[in-house]
């Protein structure tokens, strides 16, 4: 099979084995996979990763030992945990000490013809949604999470740090709330992708941080992002860390004291209810897709995906 592997210097196209499925686990036919920021963190370097990258992903279940799976469209959940630890006794499978990543720590990815995944992390995409749609299951989920760790109130102002492929989405989810939001980033033309979701739009340039917003999501990508966020965040505020990074930001963290600012890390979030706002209509993506690649244009994808592009995919099948 095609996939793209990364040895922890260089990605390339190389032919490679078919996996073979372990016990508990579907082997999936991927159709479209998404390249995240996440993705572009590893190639320098990120979680010191080798093998196949992605976890963005829609597929075809081809084998699994639950019949009901067999041929049906599906997205997967990245964390693949034990099990039998503390934590996922406890219901926190995503901080399994001993978990896999979907193409991030330890488990090869989706920028393959197929993929494993344990059943459990399964979830059918109904008919309504398209795989140009359900691509975006994990990155929305990712979003959702926001809503499940702060309670943002529809009084509230909130502000977006970041322009980006997660920030627009995060833009998408939190406008259901009815708060107030100001999306501030550095490229005119996303955003403008913001038209019509009733959000504020400001260029970096010209934005003026007065330690008012209730709530501050930092969705840049750039350590410099928490320490703008700080001088956005007014007393008592929570600031929800998006973006992941190679390089550790220096933080003024008096300022959490001082102002007793709380900082909220936020990872992977739910996927049924990410599937419901794609399949209701709820959240729109298709502006949000900049570009869509076969594998073996591979280097174009994430050369788009590196520049101003907002989502590339790569198409398998
Ligand atoms: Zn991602
Ligand atoms: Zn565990």
């Amino acid at each position: 099979l095609k996939a793209l592997w990364f040895d922890g210097k260089s990605l390339s196209l190389t032919g490679r084995p078919t996996p073979k499925p372990r016990p508990g686990e579907a082997l999936v036919r991927v159709r479209l996979a998404g390249i995240c920021s996440t993705d572009l963190a590893i190639l320098e370097g990120y979680m010191s990763f080798t093998g196949v990258p992605g976890h963005e992903f829609v597929g075809t279940v081809i084998s699994a030992d639950d019949p009901s799976l067999v041929g049906k469209r599906v997205v997967g959940e990245i964390n693949c945990a034990c099990q039998s630890c503390q934590f996922c006794l406890s219901g926190l499978q995503k901080h399994c000490p001993n978990r896999t990543v979907l193409g991030i720590m330890g488990r090869d990815g989706a920028f393959a013809e197929y993929v494993c995944l344990p059943v459990e992390n399964l979830h059918k995409v109904p008919d309504e949604i398209d795989d140009e749609a359900a691509v975006f299951t994990e990155p929305l989920a990712a979003c959702l999470q926001i809503l499940e760790q702060v309670h943002i109130k529809p009084h509230h102002k909130v502000i977006i740090l970041g322009d980006g492929r997660l920030a627009q989405l995060a833009a998408r989810v939190v406008r259901l709330v009815g708060c107030s939001i100001l999306v501030v980033g550095k490229h005119r033309a996303k955003l403008d992708l913001l038209d019509g979701l009733g959000a504020s739009a400001l260029l970096l340039d010209d934005f003026e941080p007065d330690h008012t917003a209730d709530f501050v999501i930092e969705a840049t990508g750039s350590p410099s992002g928490i320490k703008l966020a700080l001088e956005c965040i007014a007393p008592t505020g929570k600031v929800v860390v998006k973006s992941t990074f190679n390089k550790a930001p220096a933080l003024p963290l008096s300022r959490l004291v001082i102002d007793e600012v709380s900082l909220v890390g936020s990872r992977c979030g739910p996927f049924e209810p990410a599937l419901r706002l794609l399949g209701n209509g709820s959240v729109s993506t298709a502006e949000l897709i900049s570009a869509i690649y076969t594998i073996d244009r591979w280097q174009e994808a994430f050369d788009a995906a590196a520049s101003t592009a907002i989502k590339v995919l790569i198409k398998l099948a």
